[in-house]
């Protein structure tokens, strides 16, 4: 069945359990969400679950670009960077409305570790290795067009600059938009379902038990093929398996924190370097801007990772150094976020200098396993992976190529002006309210052509704040596995870090609408309200 709906969940367990899938995918971050899509495109028949909600772990946790990782050329990590440079340009084209081009600029000063000449050299190879057509090519500026082009920088020092081209995305929405091309391909997909355990054969997998984390219920998917893409938490299903040896995860923390735009008003996305030679970006969005991050070794529970205030006041001290604005101070950060790096250890490096790259580990038990990588890189990585499935388990059967390079991620545009035009038209519905016509705005950005669904649908009440509020909501929880108040505001609409006093004003008029929607308890409202509660604490307290 090809369905995505919090409705059909009871049905498509039961799927899960009656018609047992050649491949199960435990992991519903994009690593997952990529394998499931490149498989069931090729003719597998897929199930995929998701311990926690979809995007739960690294995969709303970024930085949010689609890039080529410039820094990985310092490492000498040229086809790394020749991946995720080339791939960027695709997964743009998979998802225009999601993935915008966004010019980055990188200064470049006296006294600090990228000298000028070296970056236009690292910057030209980066274009070659990444295949950059002409306007995108990188430019390298004098200094007084370094200052023009970013005249909030301290001018003392820097000698130029260079301006290059990445993308900006949502990661958690690319994730949901990966998930929902894989159910309309038959992909059977469960949030809050975790794997807990492996029924094996002659010391073969045979089936993986899986636990309805909603409802306690645990009960056998069976199917000898398994691939654990669960991030950070890779080693965790390989000690289950009972297969953990050789290379290890080594998990290093990343955090970002939020201010309101006119805080630290840049006009583009700047990478510049910290006083200590680490590399921090800056990135506007709407009306925030985010800052981030720092790589420090982790070591606790996966779900408890959260930003401390050393980290916040590290970010906030990199802006001060850099930039001529009223000095940022931590009370001005309205939100922060933390995610866990799933790195492969290697002995003596340090957090920063260990690779990206991505390595796949086959059990003895038929267990494939992959870990490190990219958001940028998902889609090579599921190639590789559902390859190795193939040689490892379908030999025997003809399986066609991977296809995912033309997977239209939920959209008919030619390209991101397309789209721009189609926001414009979705933005002039609102007449002369400005509220109403940011988010009308906000729900072509977050939703992109699908938006036109919740606007018809709320335009039978007339188009106001509640109507689209509701319509949101029941789209999100028919086409988008939203179980609640936490996957809604969270990591389908990202309001929790981008808007968290539009949450705050939302989250009455939302309550409602759930429990209508869900005919929820008394109890169920209030134990949805302290989840969502908790993680605005989580991301606004340090
Ligand atoms: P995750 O997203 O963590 O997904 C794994 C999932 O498995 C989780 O949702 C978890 O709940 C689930 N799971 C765990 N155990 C079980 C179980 N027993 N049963 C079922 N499910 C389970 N990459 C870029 O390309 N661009 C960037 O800008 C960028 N910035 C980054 C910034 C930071 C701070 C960090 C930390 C990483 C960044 N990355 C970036 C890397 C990228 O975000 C990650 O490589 C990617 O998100 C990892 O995705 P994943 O699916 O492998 O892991």
């Amino acid at each position: 069945m090809n369905s995505f709906s919090f409705f059909d969940r009871d049905l498509l367990k039961a799927n899960l359990k009656s018609s047992p899938p050649d491949l199960l995918v435990i992991g519903g971050g994009i690593t997952g969400a990529g394998i499931a899509l490149d498989a069931a495109t090729r003719g597998i028949r897929v199930g995929l679950v998701e311990k926690h909600d979809f995007a739960f772990g690294t995969s709303s946790r970024s930085t949010k670009l689609i890039h080529g990782g410039l820094r990985y050329l310092k490492q000498l990590e040229f086809a790394l960077v020749k991946e995720v440079g080339s791939e960027r340009a695709v997964v743009h084209r998979l998802a225009p409305y999601l993935v915008i081009p966004e010019k980055m600029l990188l200064p470049l000063s006296e006294g600090k570790s990228m000298g000028y000449w070296l970056t236009s050299l690292g910057l030209k190879v980066y274009d070659i290795l990444a295949g950059v057509t002409d306007e995108d090519k990188r430019r390298m500026l004098s200094r007084p067009e370094t200052l023009r082009t970013e005249p909030l920088l301290k001018a003392q020092g820097i000698k130029g600059g260079a301006l290059y081209a990445e993308y900006r995305t949502d990661d958690a929405r690319l994730t949901t938009e990966i998930l929902k091309a894989a159910a309309r391909h038959g992909a059977v997909l469960l949030n809050y379902s975790s794997v807990v355990g492996f029924e094996k054969k002659e010391g073969k997998i045979t089936g993986a038990v899986v636990r309805d984390e909603r409802s306690g219920e645990e009960y056998v998917v069976p199917t000898n093929v398994v691939v654990n893409a669960s991030g950070p938490w890779v080693d965790d299903i390989r000690t289950t398996d009972g297969s953990k040896q050789g290379s290890t995860l080594h998990l290093t923390k990343g955090v970002h924190i939020v201010v309101p735009l006119h805080k630290l008003p840049i006009r583009q996305s700047i990478y510049f370097e910290v006083s200590d030679g680490r590399m921090v970006f800056a990135i506007p969005r709407g009306q925030v801007t985010y800052i981030g991050t720092t790589d420090t070794d982790y070591v606790g529970k996966q779900e408890q990772v959260r930003a401390e205030r050393a980290d916040v006041e590290y970010l906030v001290q990199a802006v001060n150094e850099n930039f001529t604005i009223t000095p940022l101070s931590t009370s001005d950060v309205i939100a922060t976020w933390a995610g866990l790096r799933p790195l492969i250890h290697e002995d003596g490096k340090s957090a920063s200098e260990l690779s990206r790259k991505d390595e796949i580990f086959v059990s003895d038990s038929g267990l494939i396993s992959i870990a490190g990588g990219k958001l940028t890189g998902y889609r090579k990585m599921a190639e590789r992976v559902v390859d190795q499935v193939i040689e490892t388990f379908f030999l025997d059967r003809i399986l066609g190529d991977c296809v995912t390079d033309r997977v239209l991620l939920g959209h008919h545009f030619s390209g991101y002006k397309d789209f721009l035009q189609f926001r414009k038209q979705v933005g002039d519905r609102s007449g002369s309210d400005a509220e109403l016509q940011g988010q009308l705005f906000r729900l072509a950005d977050t939703y992109g052509p699908a938006c036109m669904e919740i606007i018809n649908a709320a335009a039978g009440n007339g188009l106001t704040s509640d109507s689209l509020l509701e319509s949101e909501i029941v789209y999100s929880i028919r086409n988008e596995m939203v179980t609640g108040l936490s996957d809604f505001f969270v990591r389908r609409t990202g309001m929790l870090y981008f808007d968290p006093a539009g949450l705050e004003k939302m989250l009455p008029s939302a309550k409602r609408i759930f429990s209508r929607l869900l005919n929820w308890s008394t109890d169920e409202i209030s134990s949805q309200e302290r989840i969502v509660r908790s993680e605005m604490d989580d991301a606004c307290q340090f």
